[in-house]
């Protein structure tokens, strides 16, 4: 799949959306799910112009690659959930249409703030 320039989170890269903005870097950005499923979500995506992990995988530079990691850890503990805080949390990725993913620019969805259950 060619990426989609008009997705909504590319409208937020760019500033034509606006977004609760929770942490950016020059790899990442991260804000808070418009429609949250638990006490914290959030989300994190990678700066460069990759529709899903597959696509990151195959295309990003290693530097992107740290960077999206490393970004993840730092939105974490932004968020009082890394384990050093001795909480935790769950970072997940949907992949295309199995995987059900709706907004075709990579993200991370980080959930936490409460004990998550089972993950089906
Ligand atoms: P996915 O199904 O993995 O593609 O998840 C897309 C996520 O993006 C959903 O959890 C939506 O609630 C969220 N979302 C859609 N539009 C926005 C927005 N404008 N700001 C923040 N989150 C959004």
């Amino acid at each position: 799949m060619n990426y989609d320039n008009n997705n909504i989170f590319a409208k937020i890269l760019r500033g034509e959306i606006p977004c609760d903005k929770i942490y950016e870097d020059d790899f990442v950005l991260s804000f808070y799910d418009i429609s949250p499923q638990k006490k914290i979500h959030a989300l994190v995506i990678p700066k460069g112009k990759y529709v899903d992990l597959d696509d990151f995988t195959v295309n990003a530079s290693s530097e992107e690659m740290v960077g999206l990691l490393k970004g993840i850890n730092k939105v974490a503990k932004k968020l009082g959930i890394s384990v050093d805080t001795g909480k935790g949390y769950r970072a997940l990725a949907n992949i295309s249409e199995h995987g059900g993913q709706e907004v075709p620019h990579l993200h991370f969805h980080l959930f936490g703030g409460e004990k998550l259950g089972k993950m089906i």
